[in-house]
């Protein structure tokens, strides 16, 4: 199938024009983007004259910030294509319920991204969670925003998420391996006095089993990064490490197998396979759960000030 890809900056680069360069399912057939192309693939920098240029292309991955993406995957619902979106889903709730509607409406395959939920450990753990009884999680994702993220403005802007853009990959992966769900008690939430979101988070969940869910997220991690989840059961401890990518039970490292009808490593190569299955069979995915936590983290959330930040 043919896919259309807005928005070439980094995850652009970086992931997507890799995972569909070596997809057996998909062909990169145009770009959107004011400064960016893929060599050899038809270039647009206008989204409508792309859609007007190419019926012939079903599909279209958004991988811009989430702020503009809206008023983009509406006008590709429109024009009849399938969309992927990358994670967040959108810049509000909101916003990801109109596309649903939308994509529903018309019978398209709509796609909300988790990549964090493919690494390569993430469903080995879930399965080993699965029956068991938790006691503790806690997350420990932090990170060097410099490092990760230079002179990305969109992340300090109203909608751009601050800590929360690495921080909403942790509760992807948290919200898909607890065996039930949680939902959101406290937070504080710290904010450079020059900034419109947040440099680091302080979370607390309600468990329905009474396990103590906790989530520390912070961007100014010198040195060593550390994204882990540690989770204590009636059965013994669970510790996912590097994103999702290492698993040790009980202080034993897990080997990494491979996964039914999935390539064995690649989280963004794994998000293709499903887009394919997804348009095969006229279906949705749009789990906003990680985002609930974020919103409302942000209608709950104590604010602190802290130093301002320059890139
Ligand atoms: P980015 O490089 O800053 O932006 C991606 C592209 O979006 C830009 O090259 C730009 O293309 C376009 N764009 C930016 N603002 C726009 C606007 N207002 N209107 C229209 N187009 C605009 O961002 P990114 O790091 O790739 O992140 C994009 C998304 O991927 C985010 O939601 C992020 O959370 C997610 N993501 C990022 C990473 C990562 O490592 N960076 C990892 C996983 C997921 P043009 O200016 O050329 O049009």
């Amino acid at each position: 199938m043919k896919i259309a890809l807005v928005g070439i900056g980094k995850i652009a680069r970086d992931q997507h024009i890799p995972a569909i360069a070596a997809s057996a399912d998909w062909d990169l057939a145009a770009t959107v983007s004011r400064h960016g192309a893929v060599e050899g693939v038809e270039s647009f920098s206008d989204f409508d004259a792309m859609l007007s240029a190419r019926p012939d292309i079903p599909a279209v991955s958004l991988c811009l910030p989430p702020v503009p993406r809206f008023d983009y995957a509406a006008a590709a619902l429109r024009a009849g294509r399938h969309v992927m979106l990358e994670k967040p889903p959108g810049a509000t709730l909101s916003e990801c319920h109109a596309l649903e509607a939308m994509a529903r409406d018309r019978g398209l395959s709509l796609y909300a991204t988790w990549h964090s939920r493919e690494a390569a450990q993430v469903a080995p753990a879930k399965a080993w969670l699965a029956g068991k009884t938790i006691r503790q999680a806690r997350v420990t994702w932090k990170e060097d925003v410099r490092r990760w993220h230079p002179g990305q403005d969109w992340i300090w802007r109203p909608g751009g998420l601050g800590v929360f853009d690495p921080g909403i990959n942790a509760l992807s992966i948290l919200t898909e391996i607890l065996p039930e769900p949680v939902h959101l008690t406290r937070a504080r939430l710290t904010f450079p006095s020059n900034r419109q979101t947040p440099i680091a988070a302080d979370l607390g969940f309600a468990h329905p089993g009474g396990a103590d869910v906790t989530a520390v997220f912070d961007w100014r991690q010198k040195g060593e990064q550390t994204w882990t989840i540690e989770i204590e059961t009636d059965e013994g401890a669970l510790l996912l490490a590097e994103g999702g990518a290492r698993l040790s039970i009980d202080g034993v490292e897990q080997p990494v197998a491979k996964a039914e009808g999935m390539p064995l490593s690649g989280e963004y190569p794994r998000l293709y396979v499903k887009m394919a299955a997804l348009v095969a069979r006229g279906g949705i995915d749009m789990d906003l759960a990680p985002m609930t936590h974020v919103a409302d983290a942000f209608t709950l959330g104590e604010r602190l000030v802290t130093d301002p930040f320059h890139d």
